[in-house]
């Protein structure tokens, strides 16, 4: 066992309750997407190298030192390729790509895949992870960041996250944003002595960036907010956002320190937490508005807001607050006893799985009694058995396993027994 190949650290295996969670999770959220008028996309894993640097920023702790590269085989190339960290941008580079984004146009995408991140892994901090997002493009409006928001909120409710609060803050444009980089960064060389050593480094390229920095936390608090700079149009902007937000019956908190770890976002920014557990890594989703984000990519003046939500950590968390319930029993194992009773068990199961039912067998030589065990241990509700005897009459056995009780039926009435 000590040798046997495992997976890489951080990436994980998914076994079948787990598959069978994240598809209910995945089939209540497309019915919220499509409500809500957003369509899906599919991008390619892979993009290329620069496409991130591009949108995040370069001095993202994605883009330095998170991301997975790829080369073609031949070592002495510098890498081309990237396994996505995250999916705005490659949505972004898709729409244009195939011209979805003209002018006056709105576009509602949603996407659900893997992403890759080259983090330390730990709790709920994975490798390899899954997000659902969603991307509004066209509407710069406030109603489109609430809708964003609300959207979000719809879908945590349906998976079952109740009380869960919405953190936001205001980033600002490229008005009001540059006094508010001016004033922060005369505060962090104010404080140059005492800052990490990821801060001092980043702040004279992003002072933003400082503030998501956990280390420096606490003498961080004395830092300027963003909200204080405001341009009168994100002021207002801002203040209607939570309007419809209040409106809409959505418990939301204003939270200075919050400014995301990516650049490419102005004006609104959210992050939503379930309650009663907060520290970066309980942020079951975030978001927020990238207004420049199309343009800086070669295509027409296009605001957008979005969000994506990790489906990991919203399914710890609902584990974490489920009531272990005993495993139900379901479905028909259907056993058969001599040659000769082979063929008709083979044909029930296919019967009972094209009338929808769970049924399964082996349909071997195995003895009744390991037959009986597996159907035991793969906790069927019934079990039906077939022999020679049971041939001849056109009757079958039929054991309920649940209630350890057992009848003899006739062949023809065994699909009505059991639904
Ligand atoms: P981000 O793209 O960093 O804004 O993250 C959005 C959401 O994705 C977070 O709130 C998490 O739920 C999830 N997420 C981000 N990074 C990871 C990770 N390394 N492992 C698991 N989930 C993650």
């Amino acid at each position: 066992m000590n040798n046997s190949p495992r997976s890489v650290r951080g990436m994980h295996d998914w076994l079948a309750e787990k598959c069978a969670d994240a598809e209910r999770l995945e089939r209540c959220a497309r019915a919220i997407f499509s409500c809500f008028g957003y369509g899906e996309i599919r991008t390619p894993i892979v993009e290329e190298l620069g496409l991130f640097a591009r949108a995040l920023g370069e001095t993202t702790d994605i883009v330095e030192k998170e991301m997975f590269l790829l080369s073609a085989r031949d070592s002495s190339q510098a890498p081309e390729w990237v396994l996505r960290p995250e999916g705005t941008a490659g949505v972004v580079r898709a729409c244009l790509e195939h011209k979805l984004l003209q002018p006056g146009t709105i576009q509602k995408l949603f996407y659900m895949g893997p992403m890759f991140r080259a983090e330390r892994p730990q709790a709920g901090r994975y490798r390899q992870f899954v997000q659902l997002g969603a991307e509004s493009f066209g509407n710069a409006a406030p109603s489109a960041d609430a809708e964003s928001v609300v959207l979000l909120y719809e879908l945590l409710r349906a998976f079952g996250v109740t009380g869960a609060i919405v953190r936001l803050n205001s980033l600002g444009c490229a008005n009001c944003r540059p006094r508010f980089h001016a004033e922060l960064k005369q505060f962090l060389e104010s404080k140059a002595q005492t800052l990490c050593r990821d801060c001092q480094r980043r702040m004279a390229k992003n002072p933003l960036r400082a503030l998501d920095c956990k280390k420096d936390a606490e003498f961080l608090s004395a830092a300027p907010r963003a909200a204080d700079f405001l341009c009168a149009e994100c002021g207002t902007h801002h203040q209607q956002f939570l309007q419809f937000l209040t409106a809409a019956l959505i418990p939301f908190e204003e939270s200075a320190r919050l400014v995301r770890g990516l650049d490419y976002y102005t004006r609104s920014v959210f992050e939503v937490y379930a309650s009663g557990r907060d520290g970066a890594q309980d942020a079951l989703a975030a978001g927020g508005r990238y207004d420049k984000l199309v343009e800086e990519f070669g295509g027409y003046p296009t605001p957008a807001v979005g969000f994506a939500l990790g489906l990991e950590r919203v399914m710890n968390f609902l584990a974490s607050q489920e009531e272990k319930k005993p495993p139900q029993r379901q479905g028909v194992f259907v056993i058969t006893l001599g040659d000769a009773a082979r063929n008709e068990g083979f044909a029930i199961l296919q019967e009972l799985r094209r009338a929808g039912i769970v049924a399964d067998g082996v349909i071997n030589a195995q003895s009744l009694k390991s037959q009986m065990r597996l159907a035991n241990a793969k906790l069927f509700r019934w079990a039906v058995l077939i022999g020679e005897n049971e041939l001849n009459e056109g009757s079958l056995m039929l054991k309920d396993l649940e209630k350890s009780e057992q009848e003899k039926i006739t062949r023809t009435a065994l699909l009505e027994k059991i639904s």
